[in-house]
């Protein structure tokens, strides 16, 4: 299968490409992005064919209807990853949680947060493409405190891989510092910096335009890429989960096979969404896909008015900061399918320019049939953390942002799936604050008071990273960052 720009082509690059090209290179032409050609169709048993087998038959079948242009042996490796979450015969497990209400819970991978659902195959296939082509790349990523442990866990050590991973310091929780900086393997260089999340973003952008940067890649025989949510290498391990998910509630005789589902997303970057929306055009029986946000809604405007507007807005920091987010990339994707690339890249033009476009009432129709959107303020998340909680399911901020959504935008006399995106132990100090009203200073406070709450231990693993050495202590101005970087390669 081939991959096509979203927003058309320049006349300079190849006009289609393979899944390992758009991989390794995922920048299109006019700052576009890969899209599959075509959105491949299910066979029409596949679901039932699926039913009784594991979580790698599924992923491995659905890789091969996009006809992915990886080697089977190193396919096979990359599906192995799952064998290091909770339960490698199931590494998502769906709870129910109300009558119609069900959690499907991506967190149980290396670093708690689902990120690790896509990064943890995406590391072994794009160190797997590099070795194959005797290449060598440096990964750039700017964290706001999820995808920063999940891609160094997974280039830990990974041939022909380097990583250099900025974070704000400060704007993370302490166990996502820790999960970073207790990193000492020789190819990860973690940098934290005095500014917030739009700091190291903005820091990463300037390295990439800098010519002394350039020319040390070069001399260095290093490509450039980027783990970020927008590769199609992510997003297409990341409507498997999708598909699992409904088979589980057949499995579990929730529903039967072709009822059809809401499926619930915490969305930020649109990453985990994008990937619910191939699935339900795969052929699985979906009714909607309910977006959920946070006090930083632009998703949920877009979606109830055809407004995209940055003009008025400014990100608000808030207790789910991995949906703190103003552009979220992978809209774009499904600007192209439902509106084409021409009408894709001046949409895309005018939010570069202008900073908002407005969609048509046909294109707002359009939307409207696939997704249904709400946010939920803190306040409102805090309460149902509590709720839920008091019902004996404890969960995160992020995953607690769906509840609003769900309540406003699902029929309840269907099943609806709300995709839980990150572990109690990530998020504690605002888990404990909705839990006790107090304010705990340190994580680890937080931790012990929740587990306390729930009556369960704090995991092992968690526990551990406040006793392992810091290994990665540079700490710089956003000036030096540069420096910091090249002295690493
Ligand atoms: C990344 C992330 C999200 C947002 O996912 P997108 O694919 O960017 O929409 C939500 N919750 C958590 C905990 C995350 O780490």
């Amino acid at each position: 299968m081939n991959f096509i720009e979203t927003r058309g082509n320049d006349g300079n690059r190849p006009d289609r490409v393979s899944f390992s090209q758009a991989l390794l290179n995922p920048m299109a032409s006019f700052g576009g992005i890969y899209a599959p050609q075509e959105i491949p169709r299910l066979a029409d048993d596949f679901l039932a064919e699926h039913l009784h087998q594991d979580y790698q038959s599924l992923a491995r079948d659905i890789l091969k209807v996009f006809e992915v242009d990886i080697a089977d042996d190193l396919l096979e490796s990359a599906l192995a990853t799952y064998e290091r979450f909770d339960d490698p015969a199931n590494p998502v497990p769906v709870v129910r949680i109300g009558d119609r209400l069900h959690v499907s819970e991506l967190y149980h991978g290396p670093t708690r947060a689902f990120k690790d659902m896509a990064l943890q195959p995406f590391g072994v296939i794009l160190s797997g493409l590099a070795q194959a082509r005797d290449e060598h790349y440096l990964i750039m990523a700017a964290t706001s405190g999820d995808t920063g442990p999940a891609a160094l866990d997974t280039f830990r050590n990974k041939p022909n891989i380097k990583v250099a991973c900025l974070y704000p310091d400060g704007g993370t929780s302490d166990v996502q510092r820790l999960q970073m900086v207790t990193e000492d393997a020789d190819n990860l260089k973690v940098i934290g910096i005095h500014g917030n999340f739009d700091d190291a973003q903005a820091a990463l952008k300037r390295l990439l335009g800098s010519d002394v940067f350039r020319a040390t890649l070069v001399e260095r025989h290093t490509q450039l890429s980027a783990a970020n949510s927008v590769n199609f290498g992510r997003i297409i391990f990341q409507l498997i989960y999708h598909v699992h998910s409904y088979l589980e509630l057949v499995r579990q005789e929730r529903v039967e096979l072709g009822d059809k589902v809401y499926l619930v997303v915490p969305s930020g970057n649109f990453g985990n969404a994008l990937g619910g929306y191939y699935a339900w055009r795969m052929g699985l029986p979906v009714e909607k896909i309910v977006i959920a946000s946070n006090a930083n809604n632009v998703l949920t405007d877009l979606i109830q008015s055809g407004s995209y507007d940055l003009r008025q807005r400014r990100l608000i920091g808030t207790s789910s900061p991995a949906m703190d987010i103003l552009k979220s990339s992978n809209v774009e994707r499904v600007l192209f399918h439902l509106f084409g690339a021409e009408r894709t890249r001046e949409l895309m033009r005018q939010l570069d320019e202008e900073h908002y476009y407005q969609l048509n009432r046909d294109e707002v129709q359009a939307m409207q049939e696939l997704f249904c959107a709400d946010f939920c303020t803190d306040e409102e998340g805090k309460s149902y953390i509590k709720e839920y909680f008091a019902q004996g399911y404890l969960m995160d901020p992020h995953t607690a942002t769906c509840m609003k959504a769900h309540a406003s935008c699902c029929n309840q006399s269907a099943h609806a799936i709300v995709y839980s995106t990150a572990e109690w132990t990530k998020f504690s100090p605002s888990i404990a604050n909705a839990l006790t009203g107090e304010t705990d200073s340190h994580d680890l406070d937080a931790l012990k008071t929740i587990a306390g709450l729930a009556n369960i231990p704090v995991p092992e693993r968690i526990r551990q990273l406040f006793d392992k050495p810091v290994a990665q202590k540079t700490l710089v101005d956003k000036e030096d960052i540069e420096q910091e970087v090249l002295a690493f390669l």
